[in-house]
């Protein structure tokens, strides 16, 4: 009887195994439970001590991350940007270790799509490197958008379940105040120490200090690569809705 227990298990082990092999996105998506829905209040203005990434003029502070001696190519709009698709990624020109960082995105008014194909960006914490996108808070609709929990507003995606959704409705502006303690590395590359979050989407805590397992993979498991201070990116995902905006980012480092 253990053995057929044993040998069950094992095939299971297989099976899954080989999903993971095939490369099913699906094998890491996480459904329950359902971050529940709160609503929320006002804004907020930078503090004085805070390095200002846009102040509703310019993309001097940020670059193309497809060619970093190339100007972010987005869309200025009057005190907003807005992603322009097929330019790709966007990424600060300076580098950050551990910050508090305040930014305000917003789903147009008309969006199409659903899931992960409606105004679906995504705030890259840090980078581990050149080529690899790193750390994502998922920047999505997730008003009245079922997808995986794991992969709503506020989730590490594929990783951390938001405590809650505070997501407002498209059109609205809304806000993501972010504290990151930066992974640390032993010179052999090795971890020292994981990297922390903790997040407020629209003044509601959404990520209490989790510990994270590696950079974001949207297939498999995280995994850690060493690496030290880095850029802040912003996500020109593929999907085929309306474009999101933002305005009003800063940061203060720790
Ligand atoms: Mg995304």
């Amino acid at each position: 009887m253990k053995k057929n227990i044993a040998l069950l298990t094992f095939s299971a082990s297989l099976i899954s195994l080989n999903v993971v092999a095939q490369g099913d996105p699906k094998a890491t998506e996480v459904w329950e439970p359902e971050p529940k829905v709160v609503k929320t209040g006002a804004v907020n203005t930078p503090p004085s001590d805070a390095v200002i990434l846009f102040d509703g003029k310019n993309l001097n502070e940020w670059e193309s991350v497809k060619d970093t001696t190339q100007p972010a190519g987005w869309t200025l709009g009057k005190g907003f940007f807005t992603v322009k698709k097929g330019t790709g990624n966007i990424q600060t020109k300076r580098k950050f270790l551990d910050y508090q960082l305040h930014i305000e995105w917003k789903i147009p008014q008309v969006i199409h799509g659903e899931g992960q194909g409606r105004g679906n960006s995504g705030l890259f914490l840090a980078s581990t490197g050149p080529g690899d996108e790193g750390y994502e808070m998922q920047i999505l609709d997730s008003y009245n958008n079922r997808t995986y929990s794991n992969g709503q507003a506020t989730s590490i995606y594929k990783q951390k379940v938001p405590l809650a959704n505070a997501t407002k409705r498209p059109g609205l502006w809304q806000t993501y105040d972010v504290i990151w303690t930066a992974p640390r590395f032993n010179e052999d590359g090795t971890l020292k120490s994981p990297a922390r979050v903790t997040a407020f989407h629209n003044g509601v805590l959404v990520q209490n200090n989790v510990e994270l397992t590696g950079a974001t993979r949207y297939i498999g498991q995280p995994e850690y690569k060493a690496h030290g201070a880095s850029e802040i990116k912003l996500q020109d995902h593929g999907d085929k809705s309306e474009p999101i905006s933002f305005r009003n980012i800063w940061i203060r480092e720790l």
